[in-house]
């Protein structure tokens, strides 16, 4: 295996950023607000890659609004000093609209963005990463790996898993006749399962844990949104929404008459439900490490083991950001919740590098760094 040559590392950036959707866009502009740093991003598409392929129907479930310069940013918002309200005058953007922000954003602070560039793979070698992209090699003393998760869905481990569609498929969210099955009823279940139920069809949403259910737990990621609770009300109202409270076991596909399909889902409770078009798992998605799958360690869960600066525990030097983060049980898995740590990572490079970080103080003023983990937590009195 070839070595890192004299040349690479006199070339060697300071922090390579993979990936330019929010958390690495988010990542690069604090990345900027230390003193010389040396850094760049790459992208396997163009800016908002992910964001400009989700279903047209869908939208952002955080709302969007410019209290920035109240200490409290737009909750999309990947700086303080923007607002993707403000950029497109709406609260609940679609795909296409935040990509459009993140473009702005970039394009505001001329961000280094090398696009249609995926990263192949990744060695680490004498304190260097030689990193294999599209365009060649690219040695770095760092990474940020913000691939994000959309392009590792995760089917449900069951038998028949095959004939399901992710909820990620354009199929999915396409008009169908019958019944529409949804295996998983949190955020995109139900997401889903109020978009067929405005198409006019009846739907069963199947989920041991019942998301829909009344608790007092306050955090989003395990609790529904309040836009979702909304939106489910209404469709609970039309009588063509059903809640199951049990797990699908298994999932079969018949053929009743020539010509005809038949889904039948299996539940732990014994129950049966059909559709004549394949179920939909909304089961979410793995954390899409890629080629840097190898470079963790893993959680009990299979989540990334992380140390408490997000770095890998077995790969000094490799960081994460985005939705894949998780310490203990605090789930990083919104926008609002990952650009916490933009700053801090920021911060730990640059310090390394015997740096001046003083520039990521407006993040901290503005109430966008959290570095003592014992902090966050959602719990709501009323
Ligand atoms: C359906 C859905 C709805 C959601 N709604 C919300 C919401 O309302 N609010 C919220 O806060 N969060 C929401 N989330 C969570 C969401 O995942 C994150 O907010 C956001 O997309 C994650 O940002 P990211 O930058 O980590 O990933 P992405 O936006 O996916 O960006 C990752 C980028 O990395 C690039 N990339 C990947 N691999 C490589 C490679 N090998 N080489 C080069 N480039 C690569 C990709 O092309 C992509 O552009 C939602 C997620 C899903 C799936």
């Amino acid at each position: 295996m070839k070595t890192i040559t004299d040349r690479e590392r006199r070339q060697a950036l300071d922090v390579l950023v993979v990936g330019a959707g929010p958390a690495g866009l988010g990542c690069a502009l604090a990345l900027d607000a230390v003193d010389d740093l040396r850094f760049g991003i790459v992208e396997r598409g163009t800016v908002g890659e992910t964001f400009r392929h989700w279903p047209t129907e869908q939208r952002l479930l955080t709302p969007s609004f410019t209290s920035n310069g109240y200490g409290s940013p737009d909750l999309n918002s990947v700086h303080p000093d923007t607002s993707p309200a403000y950029s497109f005058e709406t609260d609940y953007l679609s795909g296409v609209q935040y990509a459009g922000y993140l473009r702005g954003v970039a394009a505001a602070f001329d961000l280094p963005v090398l696009e249609n560039t995926a990263v192949r793979s990744v060695r680490r070698d004498g304190g260097l990463f030689l990193v294999g992209t599209d365009r060649g090699p690219v040695p770095c003393r760092n990474i940020i790996w913000a691939g994000g998760e959309h392009h590792d869905p995760r089917l449900p481990e069951l038998p028949g898993a095959q004939h399901l569609q992710h909820s990620a498929s354009s199929a999915a969210w396409q008009r169908r006749e019958g019944p529409v099955v949804v295996i998983g009823g949190y955020e995109s279940g139900i997401d889903l399962a109020c978009h067929h139920i405005a198409d006019g069809a009846e739907v069963i949403v199947v989920d041991g844990d019942e998301p829909w259910s009344e608790e007092s737990v306050a955090d989003p990621s395990v609790r529904l949104s309040p836009r979702t609770l909304v939106r489910l009300r209404g469709a609970r109202a039309t009588g063509r929404l059903t809640l199951i409270g049990s797990s699908a076991r298994s999932v079969t596909r018949h053929a009743p008459t020539p010509g005809t399909e038949e889904y039948v889902v299996l539940l732990g409770n014994g129950r049966r439900v059909r559709s004549a078009t394949p179920p939909v798992a909304a089961t979410g998605f793995g954390p899409g490490l890629g080629p840097v799958t190898g470079l963790f360690d893993r959680r009990p869960d299979g989540w990334p083991l992380l140390d408490e600066d997000d770095c890998s525990t077995t790969t000094p030097g490799l960081y994460l950001s985005g939705p894949a983060v998780r310490h203990d049980a605090r789930r990083f898995c919104f926008i609002y919740k990952f650009r916490q740590r933009f700053a801090h990572i920021a911060r730990v490079i640059g310090e390394s590098l015997g740096q001046d970080c003083g520039g990521l103080d407006h993040w901290r003023d503005e109430g966008m760094l959290i570095d003592d983990l014992d902090c966050c937590g959602t719990v709501c009195a009323c």
